[in-house]
C-alpha cells in the first residue's frame, strides 16, 4: 500500500482544529501531519487529495452495534458474512471501529454468537469495513423489570461460572459487559470483571444511587445508554442518572437519534457530564439502514420499524435503533448547539479510551491508525478510510 496525502484541509486535532493542514496517510497509519506553511512534497504518495472546504476528523468508535445492513450480531453464531456487513454499512456513515453486542439469549446460543464473532474478528473484516474491536454482551445478567428490548424470559441471575466459559470463548475479545448490579451477586462479580480488563457497565436496571456508589467502588466505569431501560432521576433518589451526572469515574452512552432521549436531555448530558465522559452509541440494529417494516428481529422477539422508529411488537417498547454515528453527530451538534469540535469527542477518543484502544484509535495522531472521516460543511461523511483504505459505497 503506497501513500495519500490529504491536503488543505481543516484537520481536527486533540487540542485544535489546523486549519488548511495535510495528513499523510503510509501502512495504514497517519505517518506525518502538516500546517499550511510547512514544506512537503508527494513524495512517493500514489494520490494526493486536495480536500479544501472540507473537514478531516477522527474514525467513529461505537461500542454498542447489535447489527447494521439487514445483518444481526446474534447471526454470526450460523452466518459467516454477518460481521461484515455489519462492518460495511456502518463504514459508510464514517464508524471505522466498533463492538459487536449481543442480546440476551439462552447460554448455548450467546456462546455460539461470541464463537462467530471471534471467528470474524480472526478472519478479518475485508477492505472497506469498519475494524471490530471485540465484544458488547448486553446481558443476560440484567434487571428483567427494566429488560427494555431484551428478552425477559432469558435474562437470568448474575452466573459467574457462564460469565467465565463466555471470557473463555471471547479469547480477550470481550471488551464490554453491560449488567445490573443489583441483581444476584452481579455487584460482587465486578471487581473480577474489572481485574480481567473487561470494562463493566451498568444498565438494564434499576440501582439505587448506593448500589450505584458501590458498583463504582468495585469497578463499573461505564453506564449503558443512559436513561433508557432504567429508573429515571428522582430528587430523593438520584438513581443511576443522577449519580452517573456527576460521578466522573462513569463515561455515559446516550442514543442520539431523538426517540430514546429528548434532544433537551441531550443538551443538559452535555451541559453537566464532564465532556471526555460522554460516549455517543448507535445501539443500532439490522434494520438500520433497511427499508420500514415489520418482518424485522432482534434477540428473537419481532420488531416494526416505522419511519425510522425500531419498536418490539406487542409491548411498543423502542427495540434498538436505525440510528448511524454520521446522524448522531449531526443531531448533537444540532441538539446541543456546540461546535464539532466540542461534540467530536463523544464519537471518536471517548469511547476508544473506555475500551483501552485509544492508543491506536479515536484521534489524529503521527502513530496512530489511519481511520479517517472527511466530512462536508454540513457534517454528511463525503470519504471513510479504515486503515487508510478508502471505504467504497
Ligand atoms: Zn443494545
Amino acid at each position: 500500500m503506497k501513500g495519500l496525502w490529504i491536503r488543505n484541509t481543516d484537520v481536527y486535532l486533540p487540542d485544535r482544529v489546523l486549519t488548511g493542514g495535510s495528513v499523510y496517510v503510509a501502512g495504514g497509519r497517519i505517518a506525518r501531519i502538516c500546517g499550511p506553511e510547512e514544506e512537503w512534497s508527494p513524495g512517493d504518495a500514489d494520490e494526493v487529495w486536495d480536500a479544501e472546504g472540507l473537514s478531516l476528523v477522527p474514525g467513529f468508535v461505537d461500542v454498542h452495534v447489535h447489527g447494521g445492513g439487514g445483518a444481526d450480531v446474534m447471526d454470526a453464531a450460523e452466518d459467516d458474512g454477518a460481521i461484515g456487513r455489519i462492518a460495511r454499512f456502518h463504514a459508510l456513515h464514517g464508524t471505522t471501529s466498533f463492538l459487536a453486542a449481543t442480546m440476551t439469549a439462552s447460554r448455548d446460543e450467546l456462546g455460539r454468537a461470541v464463537d462467530g464473532v471471534v471467528r470474524a474478528m480472526e478472519r478479518g473484516i475485508a477492505a472497506g469495513g469498519a475494524e471490530v474491536l471485540g465484544l458488547h454482551l448486553e446481558g443476560p445478567f440484567l434487571n428483567p423489570r427494566r429488560c427494555g428490548a431484551q428478552n425477559p424470559a432469558l435474562i437470568r441471575p448474575f452466573d459467574w461460572e457462564e460469565m467465565e466459559e463466555l471470557l473463555a470463548r471471547g479469547r480477550g475479545a470481550v471488551r464490554l459487559v453491560t449488567l445490573a448490579p443489583e441483581c444476584g451477586d452481579a455487584l460482587h462479580r465486578i471487581n473480577a470483571l474489572a481485574s480481567r480488563g473487561v470494562t463493566v457497565s451498568i444498565g438494564h436496571s434499576e440501582a439505587d444511587a448506593e448500589t450505584v456508589r458501590r458498583a463504582i467502588e468495585a469497578g463499573a466505569s461505564h453506564v449503558t445508554h443512559l436513561f433508557n431501560a432504567m429508573n429515571p432521576l428522582h430528587h430523593r433518589e438520584p438513581g443511576i442518572v443522577g449519580t452517573a451526572l456527576i460521578r466522573d469515574e462513569l463515561t455515559v452512552e446516550l442514543i442520539c437519534d431523538g426517540f430514546h432521549v429528548h434532544p433537551d436531555v441531550v443538551k443538559l448530558v452535555f451541559a453537566v457530564k464532564r465532556r471526555d465522559k460522554i460516549a455517543l452509541v448507535t445501539d443500532a440494529i439490522a434494520a438500520a439502514g433497511m427499508p420500514d417494516g415489520d418482518g424485522y428481529r432482534l434477540g428473537g422477539l419481532p420488531v416494526t420499524v416505522k419511519d425510522g422508529k425500531a419498536v418490539l411488537q406487542g409491548s411498543g417498547n423502542l427495540a434498538g435503533s436505525c440510528l448511524t454515528m454520521d446522524r448522531a453527530l449531526k443531531q448533537a451538534v444540532a441538539f446541543t448547539g456546540l461546535s464539532l469540535a466540542e461534540v467530536l469527542p463523544a464519537l471518536t477518543i471517548n469511547p476508544a479510551r473506555q475500551i483501552g484502544a485509544d492508543d491506536r484509535k479515536g484521534s489524529i495522531e503521527v502513530g496512530k491508525d489511519a481511520d479517517l472521516v472527511v466530512l462536508g460543511p454540513d457534517l454528511t461523511v463525503v470519504r471513510t478510510y479504515v486503515k487508510g483504505v478508502r471505504v467504497d459505497g
